[in-house]
């Protein structure tokens, strides 16, 4: 395994963050921890923070900072020492990022990178659209670049649950594009500012933007 990362990923939604991060869990073992999908999967429990989280994922609002911070937070602490990770949608606003930085500093770790997936709206529209979700594990696939080799069959978990996600739904994805802009693009600034921004063409294939990722990843590891 390389050498342990924690990574960040930003960047607005259907940028192939999730795929992304995906691909370095399986090519360096680390940890993948998509608060999107840790939301999903409280809300399909109906347990008291997916309660509380479900109307503002159908809406395409951010949950409320405390709730999702906890949440993500105790995944972070759960994990052994020393896991690299990758998190995919955490943190969202300049607080989820703050509280990000304490946690992480209690435990002698900070963030070596955040990766900034760029990709223009109308594309991000156009993905959106074609995303498809398999309900029983959360695999991800795009029916026009990332179909399942089977139609309608999961790779990952053989189920036949792949379905449209409510909120990519085209109403809805006007409320997250506008919630990105104001609430998290201004991460941006925040990890610019600490010397860990990487800025990743998102318009590239899903193979490339691989390559990119794990050169900038090598080059880390590298400096230190
Ligand atoms: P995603 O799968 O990353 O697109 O997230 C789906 C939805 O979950 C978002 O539109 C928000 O409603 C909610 N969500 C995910 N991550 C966060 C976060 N860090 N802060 C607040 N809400 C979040």
């Amino acid at each position: 395994m390389a050498n342990a990362r924690h990574l960040v990923f930003i960047g607005p939604p259907g940028t192939g963050k999730g795929t992304q991060a995906a691909r370095l869990r399986a090519r360096f073992g680390w940890a993948q921890l998509s608060s999107g999908d840790v939301l999903r999967q409280e809300i399909a429990a109906e347990s008291a923070v997916g309660v509380q989280a479900r109307e503002y994922v159908e809406s395409g609002t951010l949950v409320p900072d405390d709730v999702i911070t906890d949440v993500m937070l105790s995944a972070i602490g759960r994990m052994p020492a020393g896991d690299g990770f990758v998190l995919d949608g955490f943190p969202r606003t300049v607080p989820q990022a703050e509280a990000l930085e304490l946690g992480l500093a209690a435990r002698g770790l900070g963030i070596d990178a955040a990766f900034d997936f760029r990709l223009a709206d109308q594309s991000i529209i156009e993905r959106i659209g074609s995303r498809r979700i398999c309900k029983d594990c959360g695999a991800t696939y795009n029916v026009r670049f990332n179909p399942p080799k089977v139609a309608g069959v999961c790779d990952q978990c053989g189920g036949r649950n792949i379905v449209q996600r409510a909120d990519d739904r085209e109403d809805v994805i006007a409320t997250r594009l506008a919630t990105y802009r104001e609430q998290t693009a201004p991460l941006i600034d925040y990890y610019q500012d600490r010397g860990v921004l990487v800025e990743v063409d998102a318009a590239l294939s899903m193979e490339e933007v691989e390559r990119v990722l794990v050169a900038r990843i090598s080059q880390l590891e590298g400096s230190r």
